[in-house]
């Protein structure tokens, strides 16, 4: 049973993060509803790799956490996944982990956002402090998941508010959160695709 705040969350030397969604938010799109599947498809949105940055130097952990069931369609394997992702993080200049749902829509994980299985994992992996943390994202799906995980929520958009902006935000302490609601427990979590790698 994964409590919403451990007790462990009593000393003070936990981390604080930000979730940060994948496709539209940290990189391009593919067009035409495909899904990203080589590292040459992978193209940053303008400010991403500053906003990651900043967000690292200012003390957050950034954890893309990201939905992928193009593994459980068949249309890539683990292995492009986990190629895409290295390429992301080199482009980025470091991320600290990523956290993938690799399920269909049908199966009933409690990790394909808006479910907060993916947070919820990272955060006891990580000692994440979720009332300290953020999630941004570019769909009401990745702010459902940043609430339910009891973090405080931004949602980028293409022209008016980008990763950049919401990480000024952040660290100058006058972020306006999307919204929040009371969180929900999961109490079981379902394997994930997870890589880590924390680059100093
Ligand atoms: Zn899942």
């Amino acid at each position: 049973m994964l409590k919403r705040v451990p007790a462990r969350s009593i000393h003070l030397a936990m981390n604080k993060a930000v979730f940060l969604n994948r496709d539209g938010t940290l990189n391009r799109l593919a067009p035409q509803a495909d899904h990203i599947r080589s590292p040459e498809q992978v193209e940053l949105l303008r400010g991403a790799a500053h906003a990651v940055g900043m967000l690292r130097r200012a003390g957050y952990l950034c954890v893309i956490v990201s939905n992928q069931r193009g593994v459980a369609l068949g249309l890539m394997t683990e292995g492009e996944l986990e190629a895409v992702d290295v390429r992301l993080r080199e482009l980025l200049g470091g991320i600290d982990a990523s956290y993938y749902c690799t399920h269909s829509i049908g199966e009933g994980c409690d990790c394909r956002k808006p479910e907060p299985g993916l947070l919820l994992r990272a955060a006891a992996e990580l000692d994440i402090d979720l009332g300290d943390s953020w999630m941004i994202g570019d769909s009401v799906t990745d702010l459902d998941a940043g609430v339910a995980a009891g973090c405080r929520t931004l949602r980028v958009q293409p022209v008016d508010f980008s990763l950049l902006d919401a990480a000024h935000s952040i660290i100058a302490g006058n972020a306006q959160p999307a919204w929040t609601a009371e969180p929900s427990c999961t109490s079981v979590l379902s394997p994930v695709k997870k890589i880590i790698s924390i680059v100093p």
